[in-house]
């Protein structure tokens, strides 16, 4: 009986996800505007709440710009359609510009609340071979990622797929960097990223916004785990969606990737959503961030899930991360996940 062999059944442990296997390729994690709003339920710093695309208008308050150019909005309906319409009557229109400024200056403004938060935690989960991938303007993510860096911890990458209002570029060099920071190759200031088109024009062929997707495209055909989180493929989206199919369809057979969804949408509808993007069955449902395999193995999450699909063994009792604690409370639990793991890793 191979060693294979005898260890069907039981369940794997943390000493062999820490060595098994030893070049695990990358998970790659997407967010849209629902994952923002579940890290901050409550609202920024300042109880600034997360809108999403469906009270955008309203929650930022663009009523008063609309009415201007004569506008009739109800107060509802997804704000990417409200742009694209009033784009398609006047694409000169002044308003355009104001309505991205006003966008601009609502999330720039947006400050993180001093403790740990969920996008915290979630980075602190991943490590530099992964990358979170976000739809979100919100500055949110960048600020967490900003002070985890700032204390010298091996973090993922960040695509930001849809621009952020924290975030410039250099034309000319593939640097990218905050707003009035310079590139490091020509010391120029960074262009702030555009944020808005109007969705008939959404080719992704902005120079920034074409780096970013390049860099999801890369991670994704490599990936062994992709979670898609409070992201709900809106159809105007559909551009996006066919993207992340092509590159999460890879080059090789994906016979043992997982695809996780962690969504408020019932299971059914979320599993008939992301249908194509699940290989022989293997789709997992969450509806908490911390029952992902993100927030149950931080920093081992493609290797518990080698162990389930491609071993067809049990995963370890999950390492859950102290929602809680306060920040010398986190980094002290986060201490020894960070020793285990070897250069490169
Ligand atoms: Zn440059």
């Amino acid at each position: 009986m191979t060693l294979d062999r005898q260890r069907e059944g039981h369940a794997a442990t943390w000493e062999e996800l820490r060595k098994n296997p030893c070049d695990m390729r990358p998970h790659v994690l997407i967010l849209g505007a629902g994952a923002s709003r579940a890290a901050l339920p409550n609202g920024d710093a300042n109880g600034k709440r997360l809108p999403l695309m469906n009270d955008l208008a309203r929650v930022v308050g663009l009523g008063p710009i609309l009415k201007r150019v004569g506008f009739r909005w109800n107060g509802r309906g997804n704000f990417e359609k409200l742009y694209s319409r009033i784009h398609c009557q006047d694409p000169a229109s002044p308003a355009l510009r104001e309505l991205e400024e006003e966008v601009s200056s609502f999330f720039g403004s947006m400050r993180l609340p001093p403790g740990p938060t969920l996008y915290d935690h979630l980075l602190l989960s991943l490590r530099p071979r992964d990358l979170v991938a976000t739809f979100n303007w919100d500055p949110l993510l960048l600020d967490a990622y900003s002070r985890l860096r700032d204390r010298g911890i091996p973090i993922p990458g960040i695509a930001l797929l849809h621009g952020n209002v924290r975030v410039g570029y250099c034309p000319d060099h593939r640097t990218k960097g905050e707003i009035g920071a310079s590139c490091p190759e020509c010391g120029r200031q960074f262009t702030p990223s555009r944020l808005l088109y109007p969705i008939a024009e959404k080719d992704y062929a902005d120079p920034f916004i074409e780096r970013e997707w390049d860099l999801l495209h890369v991670a994704m055909e490599h990936a062994f785990t992709l979670t898609i989180f409070g992201y709900s493929a809106p159809a105007t989206d559909q551009k996006a969606i066919a993207l992340m199919k092509g590159a999460w369809s890879g080059k090789g057979d994906r016979k043992f990737e997982q695809t996780e969804v962690i969504e408020r949408k019932d299971e059914y509808t979320t599993r008939d959503l992301w249908r194509p993007f699940t290989y022989s069955g293997h789709f997992d449902y969450r509806t908490d961030f911390y029952q992902s395999c993100i927030g149950m193995f931080p920093r081992r999450s493609c290797e518990a899930q080698y162990e389930r699909t491609a071993m067809g063994r049990f995963t370890p009792e999950p390492r859950q991360i102290p929602k809680e604690a306060n920040w010398p409370e986190l980094l002290e639990w986060f201490d020894p996940i960070f020793a285990e793991e070897r250069p490169g890793d």
